[in-house]
């Protein structure tokens, strides 16, 4: 067994830990390129998150006895792969399992994902995992319409909210047009920029109609298009905590000075120290400085040193 920490993006206790490992035997060939693949594709994605994410790989192949596949999801026991993996690297935040056969991909909650990596578009599978372990829903639909209350807060990219002043993603959204952009009641007008705008368009969350997601397109739609702005700013937001400052923290201030007084008594000195902002009774005259005695207008002769 080895445990490998590809990429050391910093302390664990600050970073986003990020653990590979691979499940069948079938993958143990070629389970390091994989996650070189997976480590590849998601700096790329996501450069901004480069400094935030911890990634390990345990090579030891494990056979969790849970997988199996399910239509075209891949099922799994949660509770199978998580004492396997924290055991091996405590520090763990999210675990993405490489299973050698079955098909597809799935997501446990906000900490694991599976995929299968035998098809040659596993990597997209991947990501748009990952992005439900961020707390992404599916943008994609089936014919029904969703008449229920939406938790909105609950689903980053999806709003059944018509109103354009309060949408949770109004910020991001391009100027002008229809809103929705596409859908509902209003206007489906065909807007030259209808690839890249970031609107109101009808469908997601498995209900064509009823819910709304916004850009036409986003990889928790259909996994070989990229995350839309929405999808994307809410995974960087979810990993922000993990981003290191740019700037190193400023040093800490140094302490402050200190002036060092030696009472001047016959050939004998005492020299006491004292803070900088401490105000002292002590004057300047003829190029010497003196010390008022305590309660009294006697002064005596000082010498004072700044260190
Ligand atoms: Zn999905
Ligand atoms: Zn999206």
């Amino acid at each position: 067994m080895s445990i490998l920490k590809i990429i050391n993006a910093g302390p664990d206790d600050q970073r986003f830990n990020l653990v590979l490992c691979g499940e069948r035997a079938s993958i143990a060939s070629v389970l390091s390129s994989h996650a070189q693949d997976f480590i590849s594709r998601f700096n790329t994605e996501f450069s901004e998150l480069k400094n935030a994410v911890n990634i390990w790989l345990i090579n030891e192949l494990v056979d969790f006895h849970s997988v199996a596949q399910a239509g075209n999801v891949i099922q799994i026991h949660q509770s199978e792969v998580w004492p396997w993996v924290s055991v091996r690297v405590p520090q763990v935040t999210c675990v993405g399992v490489l299973i050698g056969d079955l098909s597809g991909g799935v997501a446990g909650g906000k900490n694991m994902f599976f995929v299968s990596t035998v098809s040659s578009g596993w990597l997209d599978t991947a990501m748009h995992e990952f992005g439900h372990t961020r707390g992404l829903v599916d943008e994609y639909a089936y014919s029904a319409t969703f008449t229920g209350t939406l938790n909105e807060d609950a689903v980053p990219n999806v709003t059944a909210n018509l109103n354009r002043a309060t949408c949770k993603w109004g910020d991001l959204a391009t100027p002008g047009g229809p809103w929705p952009t596409r859908g509902g009641s209003g206007p489906q007008m065909f807007l030259g920029d209808i690839e890249t705008r970031v609107g109101l368009f009808e469908g997601g969350y498995l209900y064509s109609n009823g819910l709304y997601r916004s850009q036409l397109s986003c990889r928790m739609r259909s996994v070989t298009d990229k995350f839309c702005a929405v999808c994307r700013r809410h995974i960087v937001r979810s990993l922000a905590k993990y981003i290191p400052d740019v700037a190193p923290p400023p040093p800490p201030p140094p302490p402050p000075p200190t002036k060092s007084i030696a009472l001047v008594s016959g050939s004998s000195s005492t020299m006491i120290a004292v803070p900088a902002d401490m105000s002292l009774p002590v004057v300047l005259h003829s190029n010497k400085y003196y010390l008022c005695r305590s309660g009294t207008n006697t002064y005596d002769e000082v010498q004072v040193f700044t260190i």
